[in-house]
């Protein structure tokens, strides 16, 4: 039994991630357009019709702006928490197809788990500027991921489902400093700051998690507010020697997929396949040649 995961594209201007299962796929986000996504699939080798459900965090349009466009051709359900249809609703508007998005959704809701297919999905609220917002662990036989995007503060339930996860993908938004410097609004920052994590809040967090058995992955970095190196240098704050991670660990790309991530179930979980070391934080975010090309 295997499971994959891959991020497809991580950052505030647009997220998707694809946990495929011998027994079907999820999508986790929308936020990118169905040209991508369908272009992004093929490259993964995943064929559309292995979507089982869509997961949406929240209203955000880097987390939902293709669902119009993506559910035309792919008829399957979206599962989110009824705040974040609500959120839908007021898109309807402006692209009357948003109508039909909310009659196939499933709610997901914090107090029980929802059973869909093969998985088990529990909602984990965030602190985040949109009604309903939350993130995933995802549970699959005796494998959990986890997504935590989005939120001002990493929470309890935050801990504990990253704890029990086997892949994690953690928000690293932006750098303190980085932001101050930029030219956004003081209101703007004061936003930024109350509703997604920085480099310093998630590596603090590190210290309460266990790390035996963990695929770690760094997302939603803010383009303009952080970089790889920043991450870097925070890590390197932390006082850890960066080769003697103990787990897999890189930095989701923003435009560009991930590397794939493969784990096998059983009495031991093997290790990842193709997943990159910290050898990955050398990269920088400029998305492949093809890729540029395929998108202008
Ligand atoms: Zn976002
Ligand atoms: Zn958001």
């Amino acid at each position: 039994m295997k499971i994959k995961f891959q991020a497809l594209a991580s950052g505030s201007n647009g997220n998707c991630g694809i946990l495929t299962t011998p027994e079907g796929a999820l999508l986790i986000e929308a936020g990118i357009t169905r040209k991508k996504l369908l272009y992004l699939l093929r490259k993964a080798k995943i064929s559309p019709t292995d979507l089982q459900g869509i997961l949406i965090s929240h209203s955000h349009s880097d987390h939902c702006r293709g669902l119009p466009v993506i559910t035309e051709s792919l008829n399957v359900p979206i599962i989110s928490s009824k705040g974040t249809r609500e959120g839908f609703r007021g898109f309807q508007s402006l692209d009357s197809r948003w109508k039909h998005i909310t009659k196939k959704s499933v709610t997901i809701n914090s107090s029980t788990a929802l059973s869909f297919g093969a998985f088990q999905i529990h909602s984990l609220p965030t602190v985040h500027d949109a009604l309903g917002a939350n993130g995933f662990f995802i549970e699959y036989n005796d494998i959990g991921i986890s997504i935590v995007t989005d939120t001002g503060r990493l929470l309890p339930h935050h801990l504990d489902a990253i704890n029990k996860s086997n892949i994690v993908l953690l928000e690293m938004n932006h750098d303190i400093a980085a932001l101050y410097r930029s030219h956004r609004t003081i209101w703007l920052k004061k936003r930024i700051r109350g509703t997604h994590l920085d480099n310093g809040q998630t590596i603090d967090a590190l210290s309460q998690i266990d790390t035996e058995s963990k695929v770690l992955m760094f997302g939603h970095l803010s383009g303009e507010c952080n970089s790889p190196k920043l991450v870097k240098n925070e890590l390197a704050k932390w006082g850890k020697d960066i080769e003697d991670f103990p787990w897999d660990c890189y930095i989701c790309r923003r435009n560009s997929p991930g590397p794939l991530i493969t784990l096998s179930g059983g009495d031991k979980l093997s290790s990842s396949e193709n997943s990159l070391n910290l050898n990955s934080l050398k990269e920088t975010y400029k998305p492949p040649k093809d890729l540029l090309s395929y998108f202008s």
